[in-house]
């Protein structure tokens, strides 16, 4: 991040003059980025989130470049609209650094900002320069969504529902722990999701229509996560262990049986959705993973995996480490 060209060399104009052709528009801002604040149409409700990566605590530089990060913190905040149901319309950008983070850094960084926003096909309405202390940098993101029927709540649950996934379990813990361990050549893809996960985020507004009851993204592991759903909704998650066979399998060869296991149950970082449906159905590119039944007589609202309680160790950003 440093070396190269420090920011404190170039004013913000500079700056700004080197990021801004980089990022894409949209035909949905009525007043474009340039003025002293954004208008955008959305012509619904609108759905709103913030994210914040921090250096050193989010990310280090040995292991995820600049264009890494924009890809990854796009990614987070479009999973929390994507999990409302929402489609998202834009991003508005905070980079605050030590004025001796390089220039090169920035523009890396907005090449992959703008590379997930126009993957996504949302429109970055405006952002902030800021500078910080020695050794800081950090990157908010806040997205905006637009939602065309009713938000699908952590809340909605119901006893018989099934509880289902869409998209991957554990890969992007997996991809940490190898980087940790220094073996990132033993599974080059779960290293990769690490990096820049994805999110399937037109599965959020399609999951809504179909009738989902309750939604989240997978942000801090599908146990912790899971219970969100469970105590939000005053019912019990029951997890077939049989049904992640194959996530599990999946990490194995480069984790050994346990540490795969663990991924899939407590991984974070991952932005697949984790939602309940009624019986009977589920979109395409959904998988049936366990069933929402009510507590019994004092049994207070968890989530079981084969009918046991499980320690769990998802990401918690105040644990002590
Ligand atoms: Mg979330």
């Amino acid at each position: 991040m440093t070396g190269g060209t420090p920011l404190r060399t170039l004013d913000e104009e500079d700056v700004l003059a080197r990021i801004l052709p980089l990022l894409p528009g949209s035909q949905a801002l009525d007043v474009a980025p340039g003025d002293d604040a954004a208008v955008v149409q959305t012509g619904a409700r609108t759905v709103a989130t913030t994210d914040t990566v921090v250096l050193g605590r989010d990310w280090l530089d040995a292991w995820s470049s600049g264009a890494d990060i924009g890809h990854k913190v796009i990614t987070q905040n479009l999973a929390d609209i994507a999990a409302m149901g929402g489609e998202p319309i834009g991003v508005l950008l905070t980079l605050v650094a030590d004025p001796e983070l390089s220039l090169e850094w920035v523009v890396d960084h907005a090449h992959g900002l703008a590379d997930e926003c126009a993957a996504a096909g949302v429109a970055v309405l405006g952002g902030d320069l800021s500078s910080a202390p020695a050794g800081v940098v950090m990157v908010s993101v806040t997205a905006l969504g637009r939602l065309e029927g009713r938000p699908v709540l952590r809340s909605g649950a119901k006893p018989g529902d099934q509880l289902a996934v869409c998209g991957s379990l554990g890969l992007a813990d997996a991809g940490l722990r190898l980087l940790q361990a220094g073996r990132a050549e033993r599974h080059t893809e779960a290293v990769a999701r690490q990096r820049r996960p994805r999110s399937p985020l037109d599965q959020g507004p399609r999951a809504a229509r179909a009738g989902a009851t309750a939604m989240l993204d997978v942000s801090d592991g599908l146990l912790r996560d899971g219970g969100r759903i469970a105590r939000a909704s005053g019912v019990v998650i029951e997890i077939e262990s049989v049904a992640l066979e194959p996530d599990v399998a999946a990490l194995a060869g480069a984790l050994g049986e346990t540490a795969a296991l663990d991924c899939v149950l407590s991984g974070g970082e991952e932005h697949s959705l984790l939602a309940t449906f009624p019986a009977g159905t589920l979109p395409e590119g959904w998988r049936r993973i366990g069933s929402v039944r009510s507590a019994a007589d004092g049994e207070p609202p968890r989530i079981l995996v084969d009918g046991h309680a499980v320690a769990h160790t998802g990401w918690d950003h105040f644990r002590p480490d």
